[in-house]
């Protein structure tokens, strides 16, 4: 069986102006050479895994092999320092092998690692983020619940104090690296508080022991590599000193979190738009009908156009959404920067999750017959990035913060 695949020389370098770059210049271009190397070898192991649908052990031992679990904690926890561009232009590189691949990373950094390093206090860091970055400790994030989603305030999960511990009970749903996770954020309830006393908390949630079970879930149309799970907890006990940030403050957590997570996203499908263009240049110039080659029929160079500016309009947005976030989170007290951050990044995964579909969707086409197939990679890519209107906040969570950024407060459609 051939594989037909291409793995051009990565393009984060030359896009990152150095005025940008918020790391000193040898560290951003270590990372940005093992990052490379890792998608190098990874590639392989990946399409196989792809093709038989089952989970890509590699994905989590090459990102240790190359020291990639922690590219964004500070290097005094252990991790590589990445400034926010470096760090998204990261994971559009490795979006370039997959949206599975790039979700694993989402997981354990931008949504894993970063509440803790926002939030968490110095012993909840020295005791997390040197064992993840090393490796040790694979981290989710578990808001989701079957009842809520796009609401997560409508959660049903609990807890309660006896003690020094807190018991927590309830179901979490859809979490990417949920079955695989050492350690995961989780947000519940308190379990005797109504009304406005019933404000949500974040714990850091060790997933050792057996009140605390997972179920990977397999029907899934794309992604077959990384892990998606649900997991149940049954007075599963954690640490009072597991409490991340104060308690009651988990929902203003949880969605500082989500606009990490959702910049990572936008990220990923940059690197799959990426990787469309680059598959579609390759074929069009060798694949020929009707006497020459298809990249010299018009109608074939506007898929090849379209594709292209989903790239640079994704590329362009997600520049000024990373460069916003880096901002707000130096300036943490900063109430309009962190709208402008939450704005900024809404636009970019709005406009990139429905680019990449775009570009997925023309990528096929001029592949023909041949594209339908998970053989090639622009079918991959189509059946990846569907997800990335979904997940961390739809398509239409999205277009309602933009709206109400533009018309104010007052119009939130969704409070
Ligand atoms: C592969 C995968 C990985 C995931 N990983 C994680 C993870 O790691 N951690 C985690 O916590 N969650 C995760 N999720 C869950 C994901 O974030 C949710 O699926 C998403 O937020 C939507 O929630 P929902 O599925 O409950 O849909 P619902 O909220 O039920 O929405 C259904 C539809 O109604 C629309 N809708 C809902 N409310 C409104 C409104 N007010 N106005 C207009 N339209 C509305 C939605 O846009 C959507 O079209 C993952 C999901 C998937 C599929």
């Amino acid at each position: 069986m051939t594989i037909m695949s291409t793995n051009t020389a990565s393009t984060i370098e030359r896009r990152i102006p150095s005025s940008h770059a918020g790391m000193p210049e040898d560290d951003r271009l270590k990372l940005v050479a093992d990052v490379e190397a890792y998608c190098r070898e990874l590639r392989p192991i990946e399409e196989i895994c792809y093709l038989e649908h089952r989970f890509n052990e590699a994905i989590v031992e090459l990102a240790r092999k190359y020291d990639l679990m922690g590219m964004s904690v500070p290097r005094e926890y252990g991790g590589r320092g990445a400034d926010a561009l470096t760090y998204v232009r990261a994971l559009a590189r490795i979006n370039r092998e997959g949206n599975g691949v790039r979700t694993f990373f989402s997981g354990q950094t931008s949504i894993g690692q970063y509440p803790i390093m926002r939030y968490g206090n110095e012993s909840q860091k020295s005791h997390y983020l040197p064992r993840s970055c090393a490796g040790e400790c694979i981290l989710a994030f578990g808001l989701t619940e079957p009842d809520a989603g796009s609401n997560p305030l409508e959660g049903t999960c609990t807890f309660r104090r006896e003690g020094d511990m807190f018991l927590l009970n309830g179901v979490k749903y859809l979490i990417s690296n949920g079955s695989i996770c050492d350690a995961v954020i989780v947000f519940a309830f308190p379990e005797d508080k109504t009304g406005s006393e019933r404000r949500m908390s974040a714990f850091i949630v060790d997933t050792a022991g057996d009140t605390f079970e997972s179920e990977a879930l397999h029907a899934k149309p794309g992604m077959y590599t990384s892990d998606t799970a649900m997991f149940e907890m049954t007075d599963h006990p954690v640490p009072v000193t597991n409490l991340l940030g104060a308690e009651g403050n988990g929902f203003r957590i949880a969605m500082h979190t989500l606009i990490s997570g959702r910049l990572s996203v936008a990220a990923g499908c940059l690197g799959a738009i990426e990787d469309c263009l680059a598959e579609v240049l390759i074929y069009a110039r060798k694949r020929r009908q009707h006497g020459k080659e298809i990249g010299k029929h018009q109608l074939v160079q506007e898929h090849i156009a379209m594709i292209e500016m989903m790239r640079a309009t994704s590329d362009a947005m997600i520049e000024r959404a990373a460069l916003a976030k880096d901002l707000s989170d130096r300036h943490p007290g900063d109430k309009e920067l962190l709208a402008e951050a939450d704005f900024r990044v809404a636009q970019a995964k709005f406009h990139a999750a429905n680019a990449a579909c775009e570009a997925a969707d023309r990528a096929v086409q001029v592949f023909g017959g041949r594209g339908w197939s998970e053989l090639y990679r622009p079918m991959r890519h189509l059946q990846d990035v569907r997800v990335c209107r979904i997940y961390e906040g739809t398509d239409e969570i999205m277009k309602l913060k933009i709206a109400a950024r533009l018309l104010g407060k007052d119009y939130e459609a969704f409070s």
